[in-house]
């Protein structure tokens, strides 16, 4: 079985700084991976790596078996073409902390701009999928509405419902639930929770450890840019192998 996402031996540098130091990780298809871990050990990093919004120093990552931003020419190793990227980068969704939903369209436009500039999908082709999706994300009254008019829970769900209207292969998520109030996280897990039974391939960057416990096939601790701890949810929340796991994990619960 191909995996979904390989990291080999992922390097991420700013300065001096070596935020991901040698990162191997592999995630087969249909796994959902939290990854938990102190501000700054570099979480937000690895998954902007993946989907090559920063470049890696060093190693590479692979989706679906295709190497991610470069090629190989003449032997040597060479950045791809930016319409190559684009295309690659169509296949690995991202949602965001903060929704990241143009302000100035309403909430069907969001879903269909990509998929037709991207995919070349027709308009109707597009608002068709979209209100699928929305009703999906359970907002399928909505689609004449702007972000401004709905609720931090509802824009997280329509920026999730934007992500899946370009059918990526992989998912990632960076802590999508950190900027909500405390009582519309739930109605967003929901939706995750949906995703992941569905069989996508996600990666969940969270403090949520109930989801992680619930939905995760695996959790992933990190600290100061290496994997400290890699296991089913169970056993690296419940009975740490490792007196950093052990740690955090006191602080937080
Ligand atoms: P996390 O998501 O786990 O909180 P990040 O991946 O955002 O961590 O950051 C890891 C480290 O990299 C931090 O020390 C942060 O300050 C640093 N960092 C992140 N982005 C940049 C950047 N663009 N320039 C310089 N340092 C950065
Ligand atoms: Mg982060």
């Amino acid at each position: 079985m191909t995996a979904a996402i390989v990291t080999d031996q992922l390097v991420k540098r700013y300065g001096s700084h070596e935020v991901l130091r040698r990162i191997d990780l592999e995630v087969l298809p249909g796994q959902v991976v939290c990854v938990i871990g102190p501000s700054g050990s570099g979480k937000s990093t690895l998954l902007r790596c993946i989907n090559h919004l920063e470049q890696p120093d060093d190693g590479t990552v692979s989706v679906d078996g295709e190497v991610i931003g470069v090629t190989h020419r003449r032997g040597r190793t060479v950045p791809l073409g930016a319409a190559e990227l684009r295309r690659q980068r169509a296949e690995i969704g991202m949602v965001f902390q903060s929704f990241n939903l143009f302000p100035h369209m309403t909430v069907l436009h969001n879903l269909v701009l990509a998929p037709m500039k991207v995919r070349g999908q027709s308009r109707a082709e597009a608002e068709r999928r979209a209100r699928v999706l929305l009703g999906q994300v359970g907002l399928a009254d909505y689609a004449g509405a702007y972000p401004v008019q709905l609720s931090g829970g509802q824009q997280q769900r329509v920026a999730i419902a934007r992500t899946l209207a370009m059918e990526p292969k992989v998912l990632l998520f960076d802590e999508p639930t950190s900027a909500l109030d405390p009582e519309l996280v739930g109605e967003v897990l929901d939706v995750m929770r949906k995703l992941a039974h569905a069989g996508k391939t996600m990666i969940v960057v969270t403090h949520e450890l109930g989801f992680a416990r619930e939905v995760a096939d695996r959790v992933i601790f990190m600290d100061e840019g290496l994997i400290v701890e890699d296991g089913p949810a169970d056993q690296v929340l419940s009975n740490p192998r490792e007196k950093r796991t052990a740690a955090f994990l006191s602080k937080v619960l």
